[in-house]
């Protein structure tokens, strides 16, 4: 029997744009394995997801206001039994506070379209697409079609932001539609944000929906984006260097305190983030994870 071919590596859109973002936070992040806790905006960001999926798994026409309740209630059945809710650890007003902010989001999602119009090809859809030694890969948040074609789209939970300040998501999107051009041999003529943040009334719809069209350029530069880190990853890991980029954004890094850039050691991260996330597993109730 001819041996198995080994796996090609892979990597996400995520994983890219982490890297991009800073080195040494996908250093800590995926190679160390450093587990982190879990933010409000980012469980938040997933609990709202699901409510969407599961209203828009529903046949246009049940994908009715009373629906949308009925997904927030088994969404929030859901959300109240998984260790990333439990690991925030809110105490009742918290977390009522939560869920309020996620009815928001709800809310802003049918300012911004009626559920019964959106032509959902797929819903957290996987795709893949080799690029010669490795293969970008993950999952869409929704395919739809509109009149000129596939659309790719995901939502965000945060504050709208303009074309300008959207560019991370859009060429993070734009992996979604190289994939989908390798993998369903037709390529989605644009990619599109949902922001769903931000509070009450105050942003029209425009402001929340941002897209951008995918042209032949976009895709070849995400394409050469995804080669250039893929590279840079694998020369990180036989030099065991990996740069810092040391931002504002520093200050909501789960990995700030065994970072060089601010004085930390890398080496004990491994074990402290795990000793961290075990001793807030015991606070909230939760069994060790070994
Ligand atoms: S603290 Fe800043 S420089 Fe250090 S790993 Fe995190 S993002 Fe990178």
């Amino acid at each position: 029997m001819p041996a198995k071919s080994p796996k090609a590596p892979r990597l996400s859109p995520s994983r890219i744009n982490t890297f991009i973002g800073c080195p040494m936070k996908y250093r800590f992040q995926y190679l160390d394995s450093v587990p982190s806790l879990p933010s409000e905006p980012m469980v938040r960001g997933s609990f709202v997801h699901r409510v969407l999926e599961l209203l828009l798994k529903r046949p246009p026409t049940e994908r009715t206001l009373d629906a949308a309740r009925a997904d927030f209630d088994a969404a929030q059945d859901e959300f109240r039994q998984r260790d990333d809710f439990r690991l925030l650890g809110m105490d009742a007003t918290d977390e009522e506070a939560f869920w309020e902010s996620s009815r928001e989001c709800i809310r802003a999602y049918y300012r911004i379209e009626r559920p019964a119009d959106a032509n959902v090809v797929d819903l957290e859809k996987w795709v893949s697409a080799p690029l010669g030694e490795f293969e970008i890969a993950g999952f869409i948040d929704r395919l739809e079609r509109d009149a000129r074609g596939l659309v790719v789209v995901d939502y965000k939970g945060g504050a709208p932001k303009s074309p300008r300040y959207s560019t991370d998501y859009l060429r993070q999107l734009t992996y979604y539609a190289l994939m989908c051009e390798v993998q369903l041999k037709e390529t989605p003529h644009s990619v599109r944000i949902y922001y769903l943040g931000g509070g009450k009334d105050d942003h029209t719809r425009d402001a929340r929906v941002v897209s951008q069209t995918v042209t032949a350029d976009t895709l070849n530069e995400v394409r050469d984006t995804a080669r250039r880190v893929f590279g840079e990853i694998e020369a990180g890991k036989s030099t065991g260097r990996f740069a810092t980029n040391v931002t504002k954004l520093c200050e909501w890094c789960d990995y700030q305190q065994w970072c060089p850039a601010h004085g930390g050691d890398p080496s004990l991260a491994p074990t402290e983030g795990t000793q961290r996330v075990e001793l807030r597993r015991r606070q909230v109730g939760l069994e060790p994870t070994s």
